[in-house]
């Protein structure tokens, strides 16, 4: 894990929201249909909760139906990393944000086209920032 935007626990703990500590840093899952970002239909990205890396964009995010925000790809590969867990007595992949090493949700092969992945991500552990209109057009001239 690239140690970048590592932080001690108790940092983490001042800076984020009980909710967010409890996804990011402790592997917690939200409630299914609590979270702010499963409705969303709005474009824009998906940045990490905890360091705001960019880890999913609207363009791949499909209703799944499972009441949390859903991705068939993250925004570019090297955003997030996974991990096999075992917790729960499932055999489950974890995601996490490659940057600071934040519990984001769990991948599953049960996803539409074109990747068949379903990224299946809490609320929580993300922040949606909209996508820029054509107000920043050169005006220079
Ligand atoms: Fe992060």
């Amino acid at each position: 894990m690239n140690k970048n935007a590592t932080k001690a626990e108790e940092e983490w703990r001042k800076e984020l929201t009980p909710e967010q500590f409890g996804v990011l840093r402790e592997h917690g899952t939200e409630p299914a249909f609590t979270g702010k970002h499963h409705d969303r239909k709005e474009g824009g990205t998906y940045l990490c909760a905890g360091c705001k890396a960019e880890l999913f964009s609207s363009v791949a995010k499909f209703d799944s139906g499972t009441g949390w925000p859903s991705f068939w790809a993250p925004k570019c590969k090297e955003s997030i990393a996974t991990q096999e867990d075992t917790s729960h007595f499932m055999k489950r992949t974890e995601v996490h944000c490659a940057r600071c090493g934040g519990h984001l949700g769990h991948a599953f092969s049960d996803g539409p086209k074109p990747t068949g992945l379903r990224y299946c991500i809490n609320s929580a552990s993300l922040e949606f920032r909209k996508d820029q209109n054509d107000e920043e057009k050169d005006i220079s001239r």
